[in-house]
């Protein structure tokens, strides 16, 4: 779907997990780095632009928050918020977004090794680490959570699939200028 007017101005705030390895950030199935700036999807299987309808490619974040305890007991899993712009299609857990930018980042409670790789990772991408519970708070200084109102019905039986290809999906344009914004943000 090609729009030239975006239909949400503000960009949209998701949640995802990254692998630590060391202090570099990786994504969930460690194929891709993050790092500082914007993080752009590609296709690795076509050619087209990501995401595309009917595909699986695209940044795959959750509307929400993952349950505290689903990074915290794990050595090398680190939560944290993005904010997201371009093409977006909306699913029923979650997004597939086509530009995304790490906002922040969940500190874990315990001070081990991880926390500390956790703050060196969050000092590199330049975003501030923050308690767990605050995590939401941080990243709406940076954008809006898309309302329920606006997510596809669930139609799956399992709650916690994680976003990918479940059914009715809806494709939305958010407004480019998130990177401009920050810009401003920052000369001011
Ligand atoms: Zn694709």
């Amino acid at each position: 779907m090609e729009t030239s007017t975006p239909d949400l101005i503000t960009a949209v705030i998701g949640f995802r997990q990254w692998r630590l390895c060391g202090e570099e950030l990786w994504s969930f199935r460690a194929t891709e780095r993050w790092q500082r700036g914007v993080h752009s999807a590609h296709c690795l299987t076509d050619a087209h632009d990501a995401p595309a309808h009917g595909c699986s490619c695209g940044i795959h974040p959750w509307y929400s928050p993952a349950p505290r305890g689903a990074s915290a007991l794990t050595p090398d899993l680190v939560a944290g918020a993005v904010a997201l712009w371009g093409q977006i299609e909306l699913h029923a857990h979650g997004m597939r977004a086509q530009h995304a930018m790490v906002v922040a980042r969940a500190l874990p409670c315990s001070r081990g090794a991880k926390r500390r790789w956790i703050l060196a990772a969050a000092d590199a991408l330049e975003v501030p680490a923050v308690p767990a519970r605050r995590l939401k708070a941080a990243a709406l200084a940076h954008g809006d959570v898309i309302p329920r109102s606006m997510r596809p019905p669930d139609t799956t039986p399992n709650k916690r699939a994680a976003p990918g290809e479940p059914a009715p999906a809806r494709l939305y344009a958010v407004a480019d200028g998130y990177r401009e914004r920050q810009a401003r943000r920052r000369d001011r």
